[in-house]
């Protein structure tokens, strides 16, 4: 067997010498089966923080746990919305449970430092209920020092770097679903999963100041996109990449100093 970051692949004994004395920092990545539109396969948002945290582990001597591959139902208007085909989410208490569940499972075989990498945006506060109610449930059983951080992996795209990528200016995070930031992505790093010539051009994506329940279908671009991934590139993909591994690997060092 080879040394790997990846939790699935040790053998328990060797896991538990890693985490039982609580030093090494586990990164438990989260995304969701979301429909990418034509061009990309339905898994960016598990692939992209789970490469990540691969490469994080890789630099600061961490661990990998196996990623979340469900996450919190498509909003239309940062996702294109749970009612596309292929879209297939969990409801809001099934994520929170469990990350709680997971989180309490790393705390009883020793873990105590642990980094949230998501891939998705929808799943943000549900995370954070997880951590929240795993916290409280362990200072019931005594565990007073178990810390966790909440990241997602595009909040370390820097300015510098987003004016690299969008020199035609910077549509905003929420309608990058299947754009330029996850097609350069997966062109960097599973380029098997990405049709360039399956893109399906429009405009960004525009929205009245409100969500509306049931969707309007129509609100969607018929693609699925909330933007045109036709700048994308592996070339961005890779500086995206970097900057994001960069900039994680430090923050992280910092906050379980
Ligand atoms: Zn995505
Ligand atoms: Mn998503």
């Amino acid at each position: 067997m080879t040394q790997s970051v990846m939790i699935g692949e040790l053998a328990w004994p060797e896991y538990d010498r890693l985490v039982k004395d609580g030093e090494t920092l586990v990164l438990l990545p989260i995304g969701a089966l979301e429909q990418h539109g034509h061009h990309m396969s339905m898994n960016p948002d598990v692939l992209l923080p789970t490469a990540m945290s691969q490469s994080v582990a890789r630099n600061i001597g961490a661990l990998v746990a196996p990623a979340i591959a469900y996450g919190y139902k498509s909003q239309q208007k940062s996702g294109g919305g749970n009612h596309m085909p292929g879209t297939t989410s969990l409801d809001g208490m099934t994520v929170t449970n469990t990350i709680k569940d997971i989180l309490k499972e790393f705390a009883r075989h020793g873990v105590r430092k642990v980094a949230m990498v998501n891939g998705h945006f929808e799943n943000s506060m549900f995370i954070v209920e997880g951590v929240d109610l795993a916290l409280r449930e362990l200072r019931w059983e005594g565990i007073t020092n178990f810390s966790v951080v909440v990241l997602s992996y595009w909040d370390f795209v820097t300015e510098e770097t987003i004016r690299t990528i969008y020199p035609y200016g910077f549509p905003g995070w929420a309608v990058e679903h299947g754009g330029v930031l996850e097609t350069s992505l997966m062109l960097h790093l599973h380029p098997n999963l990405v049709d360039m010539s399956k893109i399906v051009e429009h405009p960004p994506a525009t929205f009245p100041p409100y969500d509306f329940f049931p969707v309007k279908p129509e609100w969607t671009p018929c693609s699925g996109c909330l933007s045109s991934a036709k700048p994308a590139s592996a070339s961005k993909g890779k500086l995206l990449f970097e900057v994001c591994v960069e900039g994680i690997s430090r923050e992280l060092k910092v906050a379980f100093l």
